[in-house]
């Protein structure tokens, strides 16, 4: 899976800066350069300020202007599996790639045996992968080897399947039904700082399911480069808070 910035907000703590410096002041933020709206704030540069204040937010748990920013981030080749827990975030937006534009036709099924087009999980083929919900942590070279066989020949079933029943005229929304739940789909996700980092205080939990938790490591990474005070702290302070849902 990869997962690129698209477009974000310019100075993104600033404008959380002159959010709540607004409900602390009598004069109007609207009148004020960035520099007089934080006269007063702890810090011998204004970068320290930011950083101070930011942080002081963080700790207080006053999280609103922390959603003033916003974030577009482009995710290729999650699963299907994976973009149903995403989108059960109602404070994200999303744009998610139809199936109609998923073609198999053009794939040879032996790649997608291999892994092309459909997302293969770790515990397929990796004898040392301990999942979260495994009950046996002892697999031996065998199993996996095994389990490795059948998860592959059922992912090729299922594309030769789909192939003909589009063959047989079948609309491909409705032979797509018989494609695995681990078929490649691409997503356009927005979110704002809190909204991401409530994300993450479920998502990078370490009973989430590994590829959940790669993606938000992922959004994390690039949520440091845009938002650094706001998610350096995060990292540091607030990461893997249990389900922390509101002050
Ligand atoms: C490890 C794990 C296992 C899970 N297993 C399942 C499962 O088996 N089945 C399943 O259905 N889901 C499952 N989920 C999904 C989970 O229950 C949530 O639906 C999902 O993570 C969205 O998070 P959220 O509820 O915090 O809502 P979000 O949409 O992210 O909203 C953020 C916060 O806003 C507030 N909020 C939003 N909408 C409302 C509302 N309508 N009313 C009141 N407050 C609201 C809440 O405080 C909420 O926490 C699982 C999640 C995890 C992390």
């Amino acid at each position: 899976m990869r997962v690129r910035l698209l477009e974000a907000t310019d100075n993104p703590e600033e404008l959380i800066c002159r959010g709540a410096r607004n409900d602390y002041m009598s004069d109007w933020v609207g009148d004020q350069s960035f520099d007089e709206a934080m006269a007063g704030v702890d810090g011998d540069t204004i970068e320290d300020q930011k950083a101070n204040f930011l942080a002081k937010l963080l700790k207080r748990g006053h999280y609103g202007p922390f959603e003033h920013p916003s974030a577009t981030f482009a995710i290729e080749g999650m699963s299907r599996s994976c973009m149903a827990q995403l989108t059960r975030h109602r404070h994200a937006s999303f744009d998610v790639q139809s199936m109609r534009y998923v073609a198999f036709d053009d794939v040879d099924p032996a790649d997608v045996e291999e892994g092309e087009m459909v997302v293969t999980p770790p515990s397929a083929i990796d004898p040392d992968w301990v999942g979260r919900n495994q009950k046996n942590s002892d697999v031996n070279a065998a199993t996996i080897e095994e389990r490795e066989a059948v998860f592959r020949r059922s992912v090729r079933q299922s594309v030769e399947d789909y192939q003909e029943l589009l063959d047989l005229g079948m609309p491909p929304e409705d032979a797509r039904f018989v494609l695995p739940i681990g078929t490649e789909v691409n997503v356009v996700v927005t979110l704002n700082p809190r909204s991401l980092m409530h994300v993450a205080d479920m998502r990078a939990a370490a009973d989430a399911q590994w590829e959940i938790r790669d993606l938000t490591e992922q959004l994390l990474d690039l949520a440091a480069e845009w938002c650094p005070h706001t998610f350096d702290y995060y990292e540091a302070e607030m990461k893997h808070r249990k389900n922390r849902l509101a002050p």
